[in-house]
């Protein structure tokens, strides 16, 4: 074992292929259908979305795919990522237990998302795309594919969260420095957004929505635009999987094997991204590591969601997928992570989840915030509180380990800074933050209006 804190890697050491976890997974991918005809989706609905090489990737068998030289030259602007040794964490919680985290918020954003912005950027290029539509909550990945966009030189056209876009100017902003156009959703741009604001000009917006104004300007658009979307889609967990495959060495070179690997999830990508290289090592080399991915009791998709065909969006525009669910038509409530408010889950997450190769733990705001201030006296980074959820999950297996008198290895991913976010840590820091716990009566409701799928439950 090292007694190193830091965790380095060099240029050469940055991974040339992503890892492909539906090539070891031991359930199949279940299709994604059609929102009108419920049929399993052809290439040629999806290539009105997205260029041929993404969608060959979203239906990929192959275990590996390599990256393209142009991705790894951009990634190397802020890869290989640290793995950093909690120590003075370990040490304020006295605990027996080693906690590693990998340090996703030194990318130029602060998150782990242009991991696959850069590469769908890539690919569009490649492909002749003219500009990109996509939507963003609070502006994370808006901020990513604008920069990878900018690289490319292509235009971008964001739909935001509306009540993101006027609390949270600094991220549009941001957006907008790197050259993209940021409307916000609902829009009057598309038929969409014009109706949902006939009927109530006031309409706060959500992710759902939002989604669906950005695929419908790319459907709209001749060809000429492309959608891009930020997580939930395997090509996009596979992308993301840079970071476990760093990690995995990194951990090598700290001289240790984590027992836990925890991550937060949203739309399940940074998870994901950190977690299913150890998935590969539990299915072919008999390693054991628990795998715990931790949502927000607000937006509990795994824990109290469904597992059923739902519609990936609110207008019922794109693909049926089969995942956990809260209901597309879910209205969040205003928790403070913005980043993990979208109501579905990725569906190879879900489907892993469902055949119990992975845990989920959902969490209340305040514990989590709690955790975050900790984290940030301990060890001076201040996180964003989408990834403080899973700082929350570290701290609370340390104590765990240190009840039971344990040594425990733990690694989690810090997938962002929080520096945007400094308006929820004021709340939190004045007490004015309470915790919020989705009801399972409108789980119940909103499993009404999911799709009726004859071929489900295969
Ligand atoms: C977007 C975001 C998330 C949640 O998205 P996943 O796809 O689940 O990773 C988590 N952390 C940060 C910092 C984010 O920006």
């Amino acid at each position: 074992m090292s007694d190193q804190t830091r965790f380095t890697l060099n240029e050469t050491d940055l991974p040339k292929q992503w890892y492909n976890a539906l090539a070891d997974s031991p359930v199949p991918p279940q299709p994604a259908l059609h929102p009108g005809t419920k049929e399993p989706v052809t290439p040629d609905f999806l290539s009105v979305l997205f260029p041929m090489e993404i969608i060959m990737q979203e239906v990929s068998a192959d275990r590996f795919i390599d990256i393209p030289e142009e991705v790894r030259e951009i990634y190397k602007l802020y890869r290989p990522t640290p793995l950093i040794r909690a120590r003075r964490l370990e040490k304020a919680l006295g605990t027996p237990a080693h906690i590693y985290f990998k340090n996703e918020s030194v990318s130029p954003v602060g998150s782990h998302k242009p991991n696959t912005a850069i590469p769908q950027a890539f690919y569009n290029k490649a492909a002749g795309t003219k500009a990109m539509t996509t939507e963003t909550g609070a502006g994370q990945w808006g901020t990513s594919l604008a920069m990878a966009c900018n690289f490319f030189g292509m235009d971008l056209e964001v739909y935001m969260v509306k009540v993101s876009y006027q609390q949270k100017p600094y991220r549009r902003i941001f957006m907008e420095t790197y050259g993209a156009q940021v409307f916000a959703s609902p829009s009057d741009r598309t038929d969409y957004g014009r109706a949902l604001l006939a009927e109530d000009p006031d309409n706060n917006g959500s992710l759902g929505i939002a989604i669906s104004e950005a695929v419908e300007a790319a459907a709209k658009s001749g060809g000429a635009k492309k959608y891009s979307l930020g997580s939930v889609l395997n090509h996009v967990l596979m992308h993301q999987t840079v970071i476990g495959e760093e990690a995995l060495k990194q951990m090598d070179l700290a001289g240790e094997y984590p027992d836990v690997v925890i991550g937060c999830v949203g739309g399940g990508s940074n998870f994901a991204g950190l977690a299913y290289p150890f998935l590969r090592h539990n299915l072919r080399d008999g390693q054991r590591a628990r795998l715990v991915a931790v949502e927000p009791t607000a937006t509990p998709s795994l824990t109290k969601g469904v597992y059923a065909f739902d519609f990936g969006d609110t207008a019922q525009m794109a693909p049926i997928v089969k995942m956990h669910t809260l209901g597309h038509t879910f209205m969040p409530a205003g928790i403070h992570a913005g980043g993990l408010r979208y109501h579905g889950m990725a569906p190879s997450l879900s489907a892993l989840y469902d055949a119990g190769q992975i845990e989920a733990v959902a969490v209340p705001q305040v514990g989590t915030f709690e955790a975050a201030v900790m984290f940030t006296r301990a060890e001076g980074i201040l996180p964003a509180p989408e990834s403080a959820h899973a700082i929350r999950v570290a701290i609370d297996e340390a104590l765990d380990a240190k009840r039971k008198g344990e040594k425990r290895v733990i690694l989690f991913n810090l997938s962002g800074h929080g520096h945007f976010d400094m308006m929820a840590y004021q709340q939190y820091l004045v007490g004015g933050l309470e915790d919020y716990e989705y009801p399972a009566e409108a789980v119940a409701e909103a499993m009404q209006h999911l799709p009726k799928v004859e071929m489900a439950e295969v």
